[in-house]
This record gives structure tokens, sequence and C-alpha cells, in this order.
């Protein structure tokens, strides 16, 4: 391509192409030394059902990095998903949340808890994903009904019959499944019934603007629609206004999660604000 542009520079010395690519390798040099060296904690963002219990949480991945500080998942997710690194990394996670479970069981408030966690596309087509996780489980004795695995619509339609399959043996062996950012990436719905799911998530986008406008309100609507007549729970999240958590209640929303109520939060301020919500609640109630 150089020679045709009537140039003999080679385009592997163009020094901003040199530029990235030191950078690429560095960042996955990191990467790499931080999965040997555990160098990532998960937070935990409390979900509320209509009573205003937690009932469960979305553990969310921060690389804790001695260098650069707290990374958030939009500075590195991608580029793991590219190099595969979120398979160690999602394996991680898994781990992570499933030792947490097993922390909790003998701790009353906290024993009943369900945890999300985020499963990528490279993760679920990864042949023994299914395999893995059931091992993982199966060594921290946890109860597979405690763990939600959120996949992504995009994910589900690269491959309907293949994901379908999937979703089933996990579902067959206890698993929970759930749509995340549902309604931001397909256009036909018909792929929805044939679903081994128990819960849609309302993406963000919608939530946020449902007071303002009217169209992202009748998707909101129309997803609520969907969770009642599948029989399916559905999360709003992006919560950030008393005005949006009442609308969504009075819409009939099953479970909430956002700023409004709280962020995602390191373990510990989690594992209290657990206790002082749901002790308050029952005393309350
Ligand atoms: P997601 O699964 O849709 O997670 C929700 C994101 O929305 C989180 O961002 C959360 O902090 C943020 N959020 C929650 N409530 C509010 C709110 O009221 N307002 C606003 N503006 N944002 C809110 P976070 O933690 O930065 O994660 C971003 C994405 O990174 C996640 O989106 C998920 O796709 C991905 N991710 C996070 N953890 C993992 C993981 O362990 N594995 C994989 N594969 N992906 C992960
Ligand atoms: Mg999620
Ligand atoms: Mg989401
Ligand atoms: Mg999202």
């Amino acid at each position: 391509q150089a020679k045709a542009n009537g140039r003999d520079d080679c385009v592997f010395f163009d020094p901003i192409m040199q530029k990235e690519l030191s950078y690429t390798l560095e960042l996955e040099k990191d990467l790499k030394a931080a999965i040997d060296e555990e160098h990532f904690v998960l937070h935990y963002q409390p979900q509320y059902d209509r009573q205003q219990n937690i009932v469960s949480a979305e553990a969310l991945i921060r690389w804790d990095s001695p260098s650069k500080g707290l990374l958030y998942p939009i500075h590195f997710i991608d580029f793991a998903e590219e190099t595969n690194l979120i398979l160690p990394i999602g394996n991680w996670v898994i781990t992570q949340a499933c030792q947490q479970l097993q922390r909790w069981k003998s701790q009353p408030i906290l024993q009943d808890l369900q945890l999300s966690v985020n499963i990528s596309a490279k993760q679920v087509w990864h042949k023994s994903f299914v395999n893995d996780i059931i091992d993982i489980v199966k060594k921290y004795q946890v109860s597979p009904s405690q763990l939600m695995l959120e996949i992504t619509e995009s994910v589900v339609l690269k491959d309907l019959t293949e994901s379908v399959a999937k979703m089933n043996q996990l579902r067959d062996f206890g698993f929970k499944m759930s749509l995340d950012d549902f309604g931001t990436g397909y256009s036909s719905l018909g792929y929805l019934k044939s679903l081994p799911i128990d819960e849609l998530k309302i993406d963000k986008s919608f939530v946020n603007d449902i007071t303002v406008d009217e169209s992202d309100l009748i998707m909101v609507k129309a997803i609520l629609d969907l969770g009642k007549n599948f029989k399916l729970n559905v999360v709003s999240e992006g919560v950030e206004t008393q005005t949006q958590r009442d609308m969504l209640y009075d819409l009939g929303c099953n479970l909430y999660q956002g700023y409004y109520y709280s962020k995602p939060l390191p373990l510990e301020n989690f594992v209290s604000v657990v206790q002082n919500t749901n002790a308050l609640v029952a005393i309350s109630s």
C-alpha cells in the first residue's frame, strides 16, 4: 500500500502506528500481570425490590492497578475481549462471586442475596464455559440459583440456536439467566419467546429520560409488559431520581438498581448497607 501511494516509507515504521502498537503491547503486558497477581476487585451495586429490601446485587469489576489506580471497565473490558484475556478475568469474577456467596452462607441477612455477574460474548462461546462455571460453583458449594448470569442481546443473536442450547444447559443446572441492556440491541422481538431466561434488564438509556421523553417511556412500558406476560422479572438499571423510581414503580417494575439508591460499592460498604437497610425494612414492616 505504501508503494501504491508512490512513497516508499513502510507502514510498519509509521510513528503513530508504532506508538499505538507499543501502547497495545504495554496494555496487554499490564493486563496479563494484573491477572497473575489478581489486581482486580469487585464492587457490588445493590438491587432493591418493591418493598425497598435489597435482594440482590450486580458484581462489577474494577482493575486495581498499583501504578494507575482504580480503572473502570470502560478502560479495559473491550481490550480484554479482543485479546481473549476476558476468559481468565471472567473466571476470576465468577470465582470471586462464589467465594462471597459461600462466606455469606452462615450470615442471616446476607445468606439469601443473589449475585449477578456479567458474562461476555467470548466467555459464552468458549467451549468449556458451561463446565468451568459448574466446576466453580461445585468447588465453593454454592447454590447455582444464587447466581444470575447477565448476557446481552447481541451475544444471543449471534447464534440463537447455539445460545439457547447453552442457556438451557446452564438453567437446567440451576443458574438464573438475565438479558442485560435490553432494548438496545435488536429490533425484532420474536426471538424472546424461545429464550430460556429469568430476567430482563431495562437499559439505563431508557430509564434516563423516562420522565421527559415520551418514546423512552413507551419503550419502558413495553418492556415491563413483555416481562409480565412472559413471567420474567424486570430490573431497571440507572435509576437516578425519586421521580424515575416512582414512575417505574407505578408501571409495575420488580427491581431497581441505580445511583438513586446506591453506587456500586466496595465489599465492606455494601455489606453494611445491606445490613442496615434490610434490618430496618424488617422492623418497619
Ligand atoms: P452493565 O452490566 O450494564 O452495568 C451497569 C453499569 O451502569 C455499571 O457501570 C454501573 O456502575 C452503571 N450504573 C449503575 N447505576 C447507574 C446510574 O444510576 N447512573 C449511571 N450513569 N450509571 C449507572 P460499570 O461498573 O462502569 O460497568 C460498565 C460495563 O462494563 C457493564 O455494564 C458491563 O457491560 C461491563 N462489566 C462490568 N463488570 C464486568 C465483568 O465482570 N465482566 C464483564 N465481561 N463485563 C463487565
Ligand atoms: Mg450488567
Ligand atoms: Mg446493563
Ligand atoms: Mg450497559
